[in-house]
């Protein structure tokens, strides 16, 4: 009998292990995990991510001086 799927499990896409959905990094093999929300944010560095958020931020500024 096949258990039902565990909601608060996630399979990790590297190395097939069962992680705890909240878990950001597989035990395992250390493959980052990313909600399906942020799947495009996988493939940038946290200095990326840095500078996208530093560029809204500028950019919102922007905006409400003028
Ligand atoms: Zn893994």
């Amino acid at each position: 009998m096949a258990e039902p799927e565990n909601p608060k499990i996630k399979i990790c896409p590297n190395c097939g292990a069962e992680v705890p959905r909240k878990t950001k990094q597989c035990p395992n093999c250390g493959q980052l995990l990313s909600t399906p929300r942020s799947k495009w944010m996988k493939n940038l560095t946290p200095t990326e991510i840095f500078l996208l958020i530093l560029g809204s931020i500028m950019l919102a500024i922007g905006l409400v001086a003028v």
